[in-house]
């Protein structure tokens, strides 16, 4: 590989070793659980797959830490074990963090349920006024803690502001970059300090295993591992051996992704039934001009409103014929949901209003089917809505 090799190449070389074990091309799935010890190892230092050190954990945090352009990585059972594993590591009874006000039904759910009873206290704000960010730092502020690109209205967090905002403030930068990948924004060679990642999503792309990951420096991901060692959302070596596989076409299907999602965009925003569409590759959309100077593709989710509200949305569902009718995201087939019925349902119905979650609203994940059949379903059901 030369010197800056580009993520179509680092997806499919990057952390391999040349020959792999009994000169495979493909990393072997060492299913074991246990390894021989030598006398005087210490606990943490065996290899076991909840202590995340079995050769095919090593192979796959090497690889997911140098498409990262990371330090070092770690894998974990899903993307919520990922995200609560790292505020577990980083935050004291006592510290606040600083939060993107529109986040990921989970995230948004685990703070809001468990946060006082860890003692920890946090403040929502708008990721896209970085001039409101400083009224809410307190003394115990530790965390900022944002998404890139946030479900299910995909407006666009000013990630330089919040990578300067962070360090001028002496905190540590979280970002959940699910929605973006690697492909169309890479957190830590831009200073952020720990990414996050529902790998079920984008990095795995196949709609047939959850995962999460966290990169970041040595040291930081070091204690976060330590304490994913302590609470057990390790994963297990098989969907850590699929994940390895998807990750090597991460670089063709998201671009794919992205195509299909600008071309939709571009169809619906123009459709007579169509109210509204949010995606930020359109010019029309609110964060199009600072997302154009860092993301370098705006995904392939969209979200939209149709004029004829609910009713509407559910005729549109029953017409498509490509898209399933399914939450979850990422996966290399489209999916459609209602986000207030599936991700943002544990949400009340006056946080969903206020952040403009409303029943009507449909999310959209393109998959790599051909633009123009997506496009021609989608007309097709228009027709009948
Ligand atoms: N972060 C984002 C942005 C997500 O969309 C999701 C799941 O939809 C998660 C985190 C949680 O991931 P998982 O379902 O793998 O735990």
């Amino acid at each position: 590989m030369n010197d800056d090799p580009r993520i179509e190449t680092l997806a499919v070389h990057a952390g391999e070793e040349r020959p792999g074990p009994e000169g495979s091309v493909v990393f072997p799935i060492y299913q074991s659980t246990v390894y021989s010890v030598d006398f005087g190892t210490q606990y943490h230092d065996i290899k076991y797959l909840r202590l995340n050190s079995t050769p095919s954990q090593n192979y796959l945090h090497g690889k997911l830490a140098a498409l990262e352009g990371a330090e070092a990585a770690v894998a974990t059972a899903s993307g919520m074990a990922a995200i609560t594993t790292t505020l577990h590591t980083l935050l004291r009874d006592g510290d606040h963090i600083l939060v993107a006000d529109v986040l990921y039904g989970g995230t948004h759910d685990f703070l809001t349920e468990r946060a006082e009873a860890l003692g920890w206290t946090y403040t929502f704000v708008d990721a896209q006024r970085p001039e409101t960010w400083a009224a809410a730092v307190t003394p115990r502020t530790r965390v900022f803690y944002v998404e890139t690109i946030a479900n299910p209205l995909m407006r666009v967090a000013r990630m330089p502001e919040v990578v300067v905002f962070a360090r001028e403030h002496g905190l540590t930068s979280i970002v959940d970059n699910t929605f973006a990948s690697p492909v169309n924004y890479r957190p830590i060679p831009a200073g952020v300090d720990v990414v996050v990642h529902s790998a079920t999503k984008y990095l795995n792309g196949h709609s047939d295993l959850t995962a999460g990951v966290i990169a970041g420096g040595a040291e930081t991901v070091g204690r976060i591992r330590r304490t994913l060692n302590l609470y057990g959302g390790s994963l297990d070596a098989h969907p850590g051996f699929l994940l390895a596989r998807g990750l090597k076409t991460l670089a063709l299907r998201v671009r794919a992704q992205n195509d299909n999602a600008r071309a939709l965009a571009g169809f619906l925003a123009e459709h007579p039934k169509v109210g509204e569409v949010n995606y930020a590759g359109l010019p029309s959309h609110v964060d199009h001009n600072h997302a154009s100077r860092f993301l370098s593709g705006f995904g392939g989710m969209l979200s939209l409103r149709l004029t004829g509200g609910v009713d509407a949305a559910e005729a549109l569902f029953n017409g498509l014929r490509l898209p399933f009718v399914a939450p979850s995201l990422g996966g290399v087939e489209s999916l459609i949901t209602r986000p207030a019925l599936t991700s943002h349902a544990g949400m009340s119905a006056e946080d969903r209003a206020a952040t403009g979650i409303t029943d009507e609203l449909v999310r959209l994940s393109c998959g790599i089917e051909a633009t123009e059949d997506l496009v021609a379903d989608f007309a097709a059901a228009l027709e009948k809505v």
